[in-house]
């Protein structure tokens, strides 16, 4: 990185907030992107940690100047490559800007410093037993500001929806340096475009989220937690349509090959405590009343039945629910220096069943043993596609390109809460028309005249 660069930046917030030794920034340069997919990451960067929004508006009105790149870095957790750099840049790291900025039971919202953990956000939420925030990425370090660039999902859509379900306003600064605040604490507002909702998802290429307005609601005292077991994917899948007839909404239904949980559970010293089938549904509730409760568990275990599962086992110790949830959060885990890729598709809840079926006939035509889980009840599966002893298999980007083929035939989405980022962006030509991409590609150069935010993401 040029010396007058550094120069620049630490006039603007101080010396001791820029890294650019290789050897202190190794960790500002990677995600959680699977190993055997990272993009080469940039070695020629310079970190940047400024303090406030105003300095960032700064750092942006220079390197607009002097068109150097700027990648925003949230907490790192993101799995497709958005915050890893591929030409000389500046990282801007948001860690500094990690304040609770108001807490307002009355409106029932929250604002918050975009550089704030989902941890601190949670840690803030204890101190009282009222209100809640639902949305839960598998990971509490990534920021609420990187929350809301990817419009993360997690295992609770089902009752909760996603991040842009939730965010109220923004104050953003704009890759040429201004800062403004979009949205509000408003129920309703039909003013002009929607820039919020433009904001929220478009990581990091927009504009820099420094503040956000978040809403809350009131907690349900009593929670639960359910494991099915079932012979067939197909009988686990066709009981959660039928559940959700009935009017119970989980917070999360997530599926699991049982060959995960095992191997989850083992790695953690720890039992799976559903021996029968072959798959699992683990069902989260929760409900006002523990009648309420018993009642919603008694009937999804009978229409489960009524689907041919073959063990059902209620969690009623916290004990028991955290030893479920940890082993369902560490199904990685095992898998993780081989995983070729864990792709994020959606498809229309009902389509599961027979997507199921042509991604097992997809893994036995390439004899790659695709393994499943995920967000069942949104239509969202991760679905492994396993190394070859550590490296990408011969036929990978084939086998990819025709499961993405098969999820748009039944209507379905390359990526459902992960992101385009660096490694999906490729197959947007599948998804969308030519047209259409023109229109984002549009949005983009409005937003941001010089290309100068994370260039290589979503488009180029
Ligand atoms: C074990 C594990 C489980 C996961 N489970 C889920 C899951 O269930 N659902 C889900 O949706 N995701 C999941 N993720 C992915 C990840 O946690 C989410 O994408 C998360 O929202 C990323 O937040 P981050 O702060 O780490 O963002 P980063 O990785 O730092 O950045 C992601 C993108 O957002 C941009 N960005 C970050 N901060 C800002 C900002 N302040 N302003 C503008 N742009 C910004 C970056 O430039 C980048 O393009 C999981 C990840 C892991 C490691």
């Amino acid at each position: 990185m040029k010396s007058e660069i550094i120069e620049s930046l630490k006039s603007i917030v101080g010396e001791d907030w820029i890294t650019y030794d290789l050897s202190k920034m190794q960790r500002y340069l990677y995600d959680e992107t699977e190993p055997l997919l990272r993009p080469e990451a940039c070695k020629d960067c310079v970190v940047v940690k400024p303090g406030s929004a105003e300095e960032i508006s700064e750092i942006l009105k220079y390197s607009n100047k002097t068109l150097t790149p700027v990648v925003a870095r949230g907490g790192g957790t993101g799995v497709v490559g958005g915050v890893i750099p591929t030409e000389s840049s500046i990282i801007l790291s948001l860690e500094r800007l990690n304040k609770i900025v108001e807490f307002d039971e009355k409106n029932l919202m929250i604002t918050i410093e975009a550089g704030a953990t989902l941890a601190d956000l949670l840690e803030e939420l204890n101190k009282q037993d009222k209100l809640f925030f639902p949305i839960h990425p598998g990971d509490e370090g990534a920021q609420i500001g990187g929350m809301v660039a990817t419009n993360a999902g997690g295992t609770k859509a089902v009752k909760h929806g996603i991040m842009r379900n939730h965010v109220k306003a923004l104050e953003v600064v704009l890759p040429t340096g201004e800062i403004v605040n979009v949205g509000g604490k408003l129920i309703k507002n039909n003013m002009g475009y929607d820039l919020l909702h433009m904001l929220i998802g478009s990581e990091g290429t927009l504009g820099i989220i420094t503040k956000v307005t978040l809403k809350l609601y009131a907690q349900n005292k009593y929670n639960g937690t359910l494991l099915v077991s079932f012979d067939t994917r197909r009988e686990a899948c066709d009981a959660v349509p039928c559940i959700l007839q009935e009017g119970i909404t989980p917070l999360a239904v997530e599926y699991m090959d049982k060959i995960i949980a095992q191997n989850a559970a083992q790695q953690l010293g720890t039992k799976w405590p559903a021996n029968k089938g072959s798959v699992d549904l683990i069902f989260m509730i929760d409900e006002p009343t523990e009648d309420a409760l018993y009642a919603s568990s008694e009937k999804i275990v009978e229409i489960c039945e009524e689907h041919n599962a073959v063990d059902s086992i209620i969690a009623e110790t916290t004990k028991e629910q955290r030893n479920i949830l940890a082993i369902r959060s560490n199904a990685y885990g095992p898998y993780k220096d081989n995983i070729a890729d864990a792709l994020d598709i959606a498809v229309p809840p009902s389509t599961v069943p027979d997507f199921f079926d042509d991604i097992t006939a997809l893994g036995e035509k390439y004899g790659n043993h695709i393994l499943s889980l995920g967000h069942i009840a949104d239509g969202n599966i991760h679905n492994f596609i396993m190394g070859d002893n550590g490296k990408l298999p011969s036929y990978y980007e084939e086998l990819k390109e025709e499961m993405y083929k098969t999820a748009l035939k039944y209507g379905g989405t390359i990526t459902a809460e992960h992101g385009t980022g660096k490694t999906r962006k490729k197959h947007m030509s599948l998804q969308f028309t030519k047209r259409e991409l023109e229109i984002m590609k549009g949005i983009r150069k409005v937003f941001d005249p010089n290309e100068i935010l994370n260039p290589g993401t979503i488009i180029d």
